[in-house]
């Protein structure tokens, strides 16, 4: 680690505390939540030129025409995720920068996270190499499809928009498993919406407002 980033390490903890505040202003009520965010490095996930930026409530470009999410959507989500208790695993689709991994990381014991940029995915490891967080699995690949392999899951959280629920998401989703997702257009409105699954059926609930980058179909880079 360079002199400029441990600078920001040294000055980070005070600024760390108010984006807790803020988080806890604006409706994060989980305790765990709070204080995994209060304790990640989210400057190391970003590029040094933005690294001061780090603790705004704000998603910030991590390259490849992608973003590192806003911290309250990351809060909110996994807050969403581990609210009737702590599942044994979570599959996240989108990796981008690894910050929502590592705060899943540290909170649930095994983190399976998949990205198609391989460029991203190279990065986010090297991360969470850093914060010793071995309990990250992550792989390059279409997310729209999952990691059937490691099915089913207990949780799954999107951190890109499809317009559509991917049907792979929802079959490898267990009984009585909850997914969280962002679904719409990038121009259009997207929705955060939690899918749970019962013996039977798939119930939706419709939260918030949100604004994701697109669950892109297909190709991997
Ligand atoms: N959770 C990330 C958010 C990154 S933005 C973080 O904490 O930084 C969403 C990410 O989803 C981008 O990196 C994008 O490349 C990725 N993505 C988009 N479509 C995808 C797909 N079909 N499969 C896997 N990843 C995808």
């Amino acid at each position: 680690m360079n002199k400029h980033i441990q600078g920001i390490g040294m000055t980070s903890q005070r600024t760390r505390d108010r984006l807790v505040d803020r988080l806890r202003a604006e409706g994060i009520q989980n305790e765990r939540v709070l204080e995994v965010i209060r304790t990640t490095p989210r400057h190391m996930f970003i590029d040094e030129a933005l690294a001061h930026r780090a603790y705004e409530d704000t998603a910030l470009p991590i390259g490849q025409g992608q973003t590192i999410s806003q911290p309250y959507s990351v809060a909110r989500m996994t807050e969403i995720i581990i609210e009737n208790g702590i599942p044994d695993k979570v599959l996240e689709v989108g990796t981008g920068s690894g910050y929502q991994s590592a705060v899943l990381a540290r909170l649930i014991p095994k983190v399976y996270t998949v990205e198609r940029i391989n460029g991203l995915l190279i990065k986010a490891r090297e991360c969470h190499r850093a914060l010793r967080l071995n309990n990250i699995f992550a792989k390059h690949s279409d997310g729209s499809w999952g990691w059937p392999e490691k099915a089913p899951y207990p949780a799954i959280m999107v951190t890109a928009a499809p317009e559509h629920v991917p049907e792979s998401l929802l079959e490898q989703l267990s009984v009585g498993g909850r997914m969280v997702i962002p679904v719409g257009t990038v121009s259009g409105a997207q929705k955060l919406k939690l899918i749970t699954r019962t013996d039977s059926a798939y119930e939706e609930q419709t939260l918030n407002a949100v604004k994701f980058v697109p669950l892109l179909d297909g190709s991997i880079r």
